[in-house]
């Protein structure tokens, strides 16, 4: 941080470059452009894709609210898909299903959003092979799970563009809003630069299409790249924490449970518990914070309500959204801090 106080170059400095440089190492395909924010990742990556008026793009139901207010801000029309109960996430099945749906309704269906909830990275490429037919591309909301991976692929290398939140709380967090959009299209990248610099064309007053400002600072990716050098001794970590968390309460609340060949970025460890408020409650009162990520499906937000569900709703959705309960999670949880959540948790549930 104080190297950019001394160069001055707060936007557009060389630690950009290089931050987007270790991240395309790290991912090992394709290129990575910086940007704001996971929010602004989405949209540029809708907006790289000439989504807008008149368009349709296939959002989970249940996920964070940026996930559909990107296809919404750019006047396209967000298309509810329910999840799946057990990854917490859309599957191939689900997603062949709705754009069958939407299609028979005559939406022209442009994108599908995938998201990583909670860490672990969705079947994007499944997903990408069953909806090609009907020339949908998918873009991949890895907000929660870079570092993470599926079938030894790293998150970033699973769609044809995927979008990176850096807020704090994230598992790679900044020290203030940060995002990063991978793209495995050679000719992605440079559109995704022009639209980062308000649709920017060969000169900086020339402008050849929509954009916005969608810049990092130098000063996150500052932060970045120190925290790059321990992120996987952090996500060794946070998988160290899930593993006891597991062996201490698997057998009194549902634990996540991994796909096949994945590995979680853990952003949250969520349990599954019946009468989740009462026992939100009992955790508050013995010193144990909880969160609910997240309380309400995204189809029964004011904000949203005016949008499709496609065919029979979303009952898994509306499920999760009233057992989910996500305990403490980060790299420095301590055993000690631990076991008294996990006694607090047991205690909690009886
Ligand atoms: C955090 C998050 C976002 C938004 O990221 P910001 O960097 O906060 O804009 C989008 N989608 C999901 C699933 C998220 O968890």
């Amino acid at each position: 941080m104080h190297a950019v106080l001394e160069h001055g170059q707060y936007i557009n400095g060389p630690e950009v470059g290089e931050l987007e440089a270790q991240l395309a190492t790290r991912v090992g395909r394709g290129a990575v452009v910086g940007c704001g924010s996971g929010t602004d990742a989405l949209v540029m990556a809708l907006l790289a894709l000439d989504v807008g008026p008149g368009d349709a793009v296939l959002v989970p139901a249940f996920t964070f609210a940026a996930t559909a207010g990107a296809v919404s801000l750019l006047g396209a029309t967000p298309v509810f898909v329910d999840v799946d109960d057990r990854s917490f996430s859309v599957t191939p099945e689900r997603a062949a299903a709705a754009a069958r749906w939407a299609i028979g309704r005559k939406l022209t269906v442009k994108a599908a959003f995938t998201v990583d909830l909670y860490g672990q990275p969705a079947d994007s490429e499944g997903i990408g092979a069953a909806l090609a037919q009907y020339g949908i591309t998918v873009v991949a909301d890895a907000a929660q799970s870079f570092g993470a991976s599926r079938n030894g692929s790293p998150v970033g290398s699973l769609a044809p563009m995927t979008a990176i939140s850096f807020f704090p709380s994230k598992p790679l967090g900044c020290y203030g809003d940060g995002g990063a959009i991978v793209s495995l299209d050679p000719g992605l990248d440079g559109l995704l630069r022009s639209i980062r610099e308000h649709g920017k064309g060969a000169h900086r007053y020339e402008h050849v299409r929509l954009g916005m400002n969608g810049r990092l600072d130098s000063i996150q990716a500052a932060v970045l790249l120190q925290k790059l050098t321990i992120f996987d001794d952090e996500l060794a970590r946070r998988d160290a924490v899930a593993g006891r968390y597991a062996d201490g309460l698997g057998d009194v609340v549902r634990c996540p449970v991994l796909d096949d060949g994945c590995t979680s970025a853990w952003a949250q460890y969520t349990i599954r518990v019946d009468h989740r408020d009462a026992v939100a409650r009992a955790l508050e009162c013995d010193g144990v914070p909880t969160a609910v990520h997240y309380p309400v499906p995204l189809h029964l937000q004011r904000a949203f309500a005016r949008f499709p569900v496609a065919g029979d709703g979303a009952p898994v959705a509306e499920r999760l959204t009233r057992e989910v309960l996500s305990v403490p999670m980060h790299p420095y949880l301590a055993e000690e801090a631990q076991n008294r959540i996990i006694a607090a948790v047991r205690k909690a549930v009886v």
